[in-house]
């Protein structure tokens, strides 16, 4: 057996790096490329039930009682990113426009205990990206790789920003914003699945190849508005790398930092001297994406240099 030919037998039968504990061949990998199809989160059909008044879903009319006390970021992800106890979030209407304060996020309160657990699926798809970010940033320990459905974390990001939102954890500057998104309407539909996304919106990562960036163990969010003062976008900074969450199709005069900025990128490959690690997106968009490499400066206290 030749060398390469072995190698790909090895990936073949090793685990799928969705974590979902079967071999990569009878998973996501088809001997050529990687596919992790978003979950299916069926909210549309889950059986009729009542309404509860403050969970956004309630138009569903799938509810059940009681409102779930979910903090606005999902908690096991919350519990990766506090890690040694650091959180820092901006974005909040009691802070300065760019100001970043470190805390425990707030409770949300916006989704009954059935709505909230028929989005677990995305917030297990956000744990598991998270947790394998940060682990590549924080060991260099060898080549890893990850598979995640790029879908699934857009939603969980749209999630997030939702519930910041419904619960008026959202601010621009000191001034603290309705919660209004431009696409209030169509907002279930895009979490529900993510062929309901306009043409051109979704992910942006707005870093370059090569960029050097620092490890910042954080999340920050921070809410574009339109003229009516509707969300229409949101930026994230996950660690260091800076995202561009766009809910209607992309506008370069009005942002022009999408000039150039990488739309729903396919891999992030995470370089050390002597290792690359791969965390991998899927999408199901049928366009082209590309891969970001960056490589890694370690400033945390602990982290190998
Ligand atoms: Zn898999
Ligand atoms: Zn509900």
């Amino acid at each position: 057996m030749g060398e390469a030919k072995r190698r790909k037998d090895f990936v073949l039968k090793g685990p799928c790096p969705c974590a979902s504990g079967k071999p990569a061949r009878l998973c996501c990998f088809d001997g050529r490329d990687w596919h992790k199809p978003p979950a299916v989160l069926g909210l549309k059909t889950l059986p009729s039930a009542e309404r509860v008044e403050k969970c956004y879903m309630k138009k569903l009319g799938s509810c059940e009682p009681p409102i779930s006390g979910e903090h606005i970021i999902s908690d096991a992800v919350c519990r990766v990113l506090m890690g040694d106890g650091e959180f820092s979030i901006s974005g909040l209407p009691w802070l300065e426009a760019g100001e970043v304060k470190i805390i425990a996020p707030p409770k949300a309160n916006c989704l009954c205990r059935k709505h909230n657990s028929a989005l677990h699926p995305l917030d297990d798809a956000a744990l598991y990206f998270f947790a394998s970010l940060k682990s590549y940033l924080e060991r260099d320990a060898g080549s890893r790789h990850a598979l995640i459905s790029g879908h699934d974390l857009e939603r969980w990001l749209l999630k997030t920003a939702k519930a910041a939102a419904v619960s008026k954890n959202l601010a621009r500057g000191r001034e603290r914003l309705s919660g209004a998104f431009a696409r209030d309407t169509t907002l279930l539909d895009m979490l529900d699945d993510p062929r309901h996304w306009p043409e051109g919106a979704g992910l942006y990562c707005i870093m370059n190849t090569g960029d050097l960036t620092e490890n910042t163990l954080r999340f920050q969010l921070q809410p574009l508005t339109n003229d009516d003062d509707e969300i229409e976008a949101l930026a994230f900074n996950i660690m260091g790398f800076r995202f561009v969450l766009l809910l209607e199709a992309p506008d370069v005069n009005r942002y022009p930092f999408l000039q150039g900025a990488r739309f729903r990128p396919s891999r992030f490959l995470i370089s050390y001297p002597a290792s690359t690690n791969w965390l991998t997106l899927s999408w199901e968009d049928g366009k082209p994406h590309e891969a970001l490499t960056v490589q890694w400066v370690q400033n945390r206290q602990g982290a190998r240099t």
